[in-house]
């Protein structure tokens, strides 16, 4: 069957560089799929290009069995929402106000269904509803990141696409932001997750896929790629 979201054959290249070189990867409905990879693999640039930040020069990407828009807005309206790498949620705004943006792509939703998601991104993240008042460029990293994810949640999205959720954080912020995250796709939410963080990701996703210089160089059940030596010599670190 095919996945919610269906990316075939992409390519994307800035200048001379090759990003993604024939990037293939299939997320079914209700799965946690990972995307692992170092520094520079291409990950981010995926994420930018499923959500119409860059362009791609060739391939498709199809979602619920249609091509996606190319118009972020419109990746946006079509059920798909960023939490973006470096968390950048908006500094001078407050947590309230980052969470009232998060929504604004669904003009057409009542005030009342907003409050009720507001009330479940709280009961996920209830330090962000003790800081709702606060400007979110003064939060810790471990709350940047939180109303990253809770920012995109907001957009009431059929999938998720979170890139580097653990980036910066302490091991134990880290534990607390995965587990929301379970609770999140236990609710019927798909996730693409990318991340450095290899064996977080494994644990949490059911499916992955390993990036290196632009290519997929190897995919399966995450259980699978956690016992697999050359996974663990290049990405787990002997862990
Ligand atoms: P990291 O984990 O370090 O964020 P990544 O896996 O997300 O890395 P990308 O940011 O997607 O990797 O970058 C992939 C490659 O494309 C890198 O070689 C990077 O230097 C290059 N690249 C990314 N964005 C641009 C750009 N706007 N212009 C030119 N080259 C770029």
């Amino acid at each position: 069957m095919a996945g919610l979201l269906e990316v075939k054959q992409l390519c994307v290249s800035y200048g001379a560089i090759r990003a993604l070189d024939r990037v293939s990867l299939s997320i079914p409905a209700g799965e946690i799929v990972s995307v692992i990879g170092a520094n520079g693999a291409g990950k981010s640039t995926l994420m930018s290009a499923v959500m119409g930040q860059v362009s791609y020069q060739s391939g498709e990407i199809e979602f619920e069995g249609k091509p996606l828009p190319r118009r972020s807005f419109q990746v946006v309206k079509s059920g798909i929402s960023l939490s973006p790498e470096g968390r950048r949620i908006f500094a001078p705004l407050t947590v309230l106000e980052n969470l009232q943006i998060g929504a604004f792509p669904r003009s057409g939703d009542s005030e009342k269904a907003v409050k009720e998601d507001m009330d479940w991104v709280f009961s996920l993240f209830p330090r962000l509803e003790e800081r709702i008042g606060q400007y979110a460029g003064t939060l810790s990293g471990g709350e940047q990141q939180m109303l990253a994810v809770a920012r995109a949640l907001m957009s009431r999205p059929k999938l998720l696409l979170l890139d580097e959720p653990s980036l910066g954080l302490a091991p134990v912020i880290i534990k607390d932001i995965f587990r929301e995250l379970r609770r999140i796709n236990e609710k019927g939410l798909t996730i693409l997750l990318v991340e450095q963080n290899a064996k977080q990701a494994l644990l949490l996703s059911q499916h992955a896929f390993v990036l290196q210089t632009g290519r997929i160089v190897k995919q399966g059940v995450s259980r699978e790629l956690l016992s697999d030596p050359e996974i663990a010599a290049a990405y787990l670190g002997g862990k």
